[in-house]
């Protein structure tokens, strides 16, 4: 187990009480099936390990075998297996945030916790925030940048004159810096995607239109 992880489940509002729960069914995962970095690297862990562990109210009924590794005794299968499971998922979330190099990466992980926490209820949530760290854990990322031509921005801006290239409104505010209208230049064909930094591939937008270019 990485040592850096008991202090990750803390960060994250893991309570004293079931840190070390977590922490022994974790354990006992790892006992059975070996050092779960190695499937993470292999990137074999969804299909080696969490799938094992996967052991539904069907099988239940038709009282299946254990399907795992890990040896349960005389206890319910089931409930068992989804604790360890939860416990084996949350450490590869761990090893995951441990691996993020490029701020895209942060980004995928991010909305993918986003996402996750919508789905929880709100009862959970409060449960968590009651006890997670008030300071953020700060990362280094690396980020791709172009190098953009400033003559294409600005022969973009004068082009829309204030006004916004997709809903024809005015720039909701003047830019401090320079005392023009606030506009944002976009490109059409993403540079990302293998667009050109020209005039011809870009628009001046408001940044309401330029979200939804991007997210919309
Ligand atoms: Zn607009
Ligand atoms: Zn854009």
């Amino acid at each position: 187990m990485h040592e850096g992880y008991k202090d990750w489940l803390q960060h994250y509002g893991v309570i004293d009480k079931h840190l070390d729960t977590q922490l022994s069914q974790l354990r006992k995962v790892e006992k059975s099936y070996g050092d779960l970095y190695e499937y993470f690297k292999k990137g074999t862990y969804e299909e080696k390990i969490l799938n094992t562990l996967e052991y539904s109210k069907d099988d239940e009924r038709e009282n299946k075998p254990n399907p795992s590794k890990i040896r349960l005794g005389d206890v319910v299968i089931r409930t068992n297996l989804q604790s360890y499971k939860k416990a084996a998922r949350k450490y590869f979330k761990f090893l995951k945030e441990q691996n993020i190099e490029t701020y895209n990466e942060y980004l995928n992980i991010l909305n993918s916790d986003i996402k996750q926490s919508l789905n929880d209820s709100s009862k959970d949530i409060d449960k968590r925030l009651k006890t997670a760290a008030k300071k953020p854990n700060k990362r280094t990322v690396t980020i791709t940048v172009y190098d953009r031509n400033s003559d294409v921005i600005a022969k973009t801006l004068t082009r829309a004159n204030g006004i916004c290239e997709e809903c024809n409104k005015p720039a909701p505010f003047i830019r401090k810096t320079n005392n023009t209208p606030y506009l944002e230049v976009h490109h059409k064909i993403m540079l990302a995607d293998g667009g050109d930094d020209t005039v011809k591939n870009a628009m001046a937008l408001c940044p309401n239109c330029h979200r939804e270019k991007h997210h919309g």
